[in-house]
Parts: C-alpha cells; structure tokens; sequence
C-alpha cells in the first residue's frame, strides 16, 4: 500500500541496493524485482544472480537507497524516533506543498497510527530554499526532465548560463564566479560585463 502512495506509476516502494560483485554495482532503480521477506530483501542482479540485505545488519542495511519521497520518509520517521532532539530540515522549494502533504505527512500519520511510534511528537520543520523555475513552473536544474532542445529559447535571450553551470561558465568566460555573482544579486546574466 505504501508502494502504490510513494511510487503511484510503479505501486511498488523504490528501494535498492547496488549489486556487491567488485566491479558491477549494478541496481534496479524502480524496485520491480524487490521480494520482501521477514529478514531480507533479496535483489537480483542480471549479470551475477540474487544478492539480498539482511534488515538485522546494519552494516547491510546501510547499502540501501531509495526514491526522493521513501527517503524523504525514512528520514521523517527517524527524526520523530529521535527524542533527544527536534529536527529541523533544509531542501528545496519544490519539494513544499502538496508533494510533502502526500509523501511525508499522510503516511507518517498512519504509520504513527497504526504501530503507535512517535505519538505525541511533532513533526520536524522543514524550511524550503528558494528555487529557480522556467516559464511553466518546473524547476530549472531538473532539464533532465524535459524534451531535448525545451530550453534553446534561452540562448537568443541570453539566459542560457541559468541552464547549467557549464553553459554559466562558458557565457563569461571565467571560472563562473561573475554568473554566480549576478544571480545572487538579481543581476540580468545578459548585461555585458
Ligand atoms: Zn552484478
């Protein structure tokens, strides 16, 4: 249930661990394959075969990853376990609003619900760094995401160098130190320099 609210397009939660053959490193990124059993996930790499963590290990336990939101959650819960401190966290602008109310709060309440940790504790602050976006709202380092060739229209404009530090770099022709200066001051990157 918890797969199909962290990973809706997958229903599955994304949890990985990289193949440990010296040399692969290999992991399934969406954790289709993941069998979960009472005291290992067993992995299955496509050059060497099953590998497994066994959850009694934390040395094994460590070489876990996991999608933004199953980590944003981890990270949730064991700042509510911790009760000798209260956490307060820093990420992004994107991550504020709904993705947080879907993502962290609803399934921290049940968990919190259904197996009665942290009861009482309030959950940590997260303040948001502010982020750049394009024209419709996405955040501007993800152009991973985008089709190739979205952001072309930049360069005619002369805002190319906000694409990418390299582009930032290549636009002054130094070390990048002017670019970063003119976007901590609100400076127009097109103004000559
Ligand atoms: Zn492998």
């Amino acid at each position: 249930m918890l797969g199909r609210q962290l990973s809706p397009k997958h229903g599955v939660l994304a949890l990985r661990a990289a193949c440990p053959v010296d040399g692969c490193g290999l992991v399934e990124k969406h954790g289709l394959r993941n069998a979960y059993a009472e005291s290992a996930i067993p992995f299955q790499c496509p050059e060497h075969g099953k590998h497994a963590i066994r959850v009694s290990e934390p040395a094994e336990v460590a070489r876990l990853e996991a999608n933004a939101p199953t980590c944003n959650l981890i990270r949730g819960m064991a700042h509510l376990l911790d009760t000798k401190a209260h956490n307060i966290r820093v990420t992004g602008g994107d991550y504020a609003g709904t993705f947080q109310e879907m993502f962290l709060y609803r399934p921290l309440a049940a968990w919190s619900r259904e197996t009665g940790l942290a009861a009482g504790r309030t959950t940590p602050h997260i303040l948001y760094a502010p982020v750049i976006v394009d024209w419709s709202g996405a955040k501007l380092s993800k152009n991973l995401y985008v089709r190739e060739g979205a952001y072309d229209v930049m360069k005619p404009l002369g805002t190319d160098g906000l694409c990418s530090f390299e582009r930032l770099r290549a636009h002054f022709g130094d070390d990048g130190a002017e670019g970063l200066r003119r976007i901590w001051r609100g400076r127009e990157l097109v103004e000559g320099p």
